[in-house]
């Protein structure tokens, strides 16, 4: 079926190195929780903060006051360093009150990791929306296989050489690594759903682009909006097209759900996002996110002048250079370049034409005056 997604955002498109000033945004804590410890940041609510294995070495999770006990909003990966944090968090918890429920924002095993885990221990069901869900499962269920000829093809095309290609076969049906035995059933969570959580509603709003059905929460009397990855304050969120639905247009549904977001939750909420850090500032980030991704389809049309395959635009759109040797990061890149690509594609600003060794060339149509950005 498909790669493996990155588990973690890392390629910033905007162009600017993570620790750059945001204008407009302000972080309200002095910095993250120790291991093992939570801090308050709103009424109810708790920062949590695990490990990962990752470039991008941490998650933040959400512990919320549920009256009874407490609900968790992600979990974190499945890592030995993991279990141990989430052991360290529970010896020192001074509430006894027990685990309520399991949230899950989104598939991603940084996210979804450790949901069979808690789930068990404590004997609680997992909310997540389906697609999540659903896609989660199938792409666990790839763990063991042999990469898939559609998966080989969409590399080819792309113009990846063969020792990248090789490079991917090795790498392929690692995504359950990092992920615990699923629960076998899940309660939905659907967009714009209120949901009692303790003594407030939250909002379920649903967004796209970086996963399938990705769930924020949003109080709106804490003013609180739970972003998971759809909101990040430093660094952009990946968005890219996967070898299972080559022809997707994942970009337009990320700015899509950007603008929703903008219309639906006001600007003076905290935002917790599910890396980095807490901030207030929502509208001028997803405002500096729109400019950074427009700003890139601008270079992505500039070369596109001349025909370029996936691997030869890599230059227009990311700050780092992207080779040949690391299969990861030069799969999380073509995703993304594919998804710029694509959406010029549906746009009708772009064509494509096969050549005869199965690599896929793109180029401006002639005249077509750009129509965004
Ligand atoms: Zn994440
Ligand atoms: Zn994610």
């Amino acid at each position: 079926m498909q790669a493996p997604p990155p588990a973690t955002p890392t390629l910033t498109m905007d162009g600017q190195p993570d620790a750059a000033p945001r204008p407009g945004l302000v972080y309200p804590f002095e910095g993250p929780p120790a291991r093992g410890h939570a801090m308050e940041v709103a009424p109810g609510v708790y920062w949590i903060r695990m490990p990962l294995p990752y470039a991008l070495d941490h998650i933040n999770l959400w512990a919320l006051d549920d009256g009874e006990g407490w609900a968790v909003v992600d979990t974190g990966a499945r890592t030995d360093d993991t279990v141990a944090a989430w052991r360290e968090l529970f010896a020192r918890a001074p509430d006894p009150r027990p685990m309520t429920r399991v949230f899950v924002t989104h598939m991603h095993p940084d996210h979804i990791g450790l949901a069979g885990w808690l789930t068990r221990k404590f004997g609680v069901r997992l909310w997540m929306t389906r697609l999540e869900y659903l896609s989660c499962r199938a792409m666990v269920s790839d763990c063991g296989r042999e990469a898939p000829d559609d998966a080989i093809a969409f590399c080819r095309r792309a113009g990846w050489s063969g020792a990248a290609i090789e490079g991917y076969r090795a790498r392929f049906g690692n995504f359950g690594k990092h992920i615990h035995a699923l629960p076998d059933s899940f309660r939905r969570l659907r967009d714009g759903e209120e949901l009692r959580i303790g003594a407030h509603s939250w909002r379920v709003i649903v967004g796209s682009g970086h996963s399938p059905e990705h769930a924020c929460l949003y109080c709106p009397a804490l003013k609180v909006l739970i972003s998971g990855d759809q909101i990040l304050p430093r660094i952009s969120s990946n968005v890219s097209v996967h070898p299972t639905e080559p022809d997707a247009d994942p970009m337009a549904e990320w700015l899509a759900s950007l603008a929703r977001i903008r219309r639906e939750v006001p600007d003076d909420v905290l935002v917790l996002p599910a890396h980095n850090e807490c901030f207030r500032g929502l509208h001028a980030r997803i405002a500096a996110l729109e400019r950074g991704q427009h700003a890139a389809l601008r270079r992505l049309r500039r070369t596109l002048a001349e025909p370029r395959r996936v691997v030869d635009v890599f230059g227009a759109l990311f700050a780092r250079p992207i080779g040949d040797g690391d299969s990861g990061l030069l799969g999380m890149a073509t995703g993304e370049a594919q998804a710029c690509l694509n959406h010029l594609m549906h746009l009708g600003e772009t064509t494509r034409t096969l050549d005869g060794e199965g690599v896929a060339w793109y180029r401006m149509v002639a005249a077509e005056p750009a129509r965004e950005g």
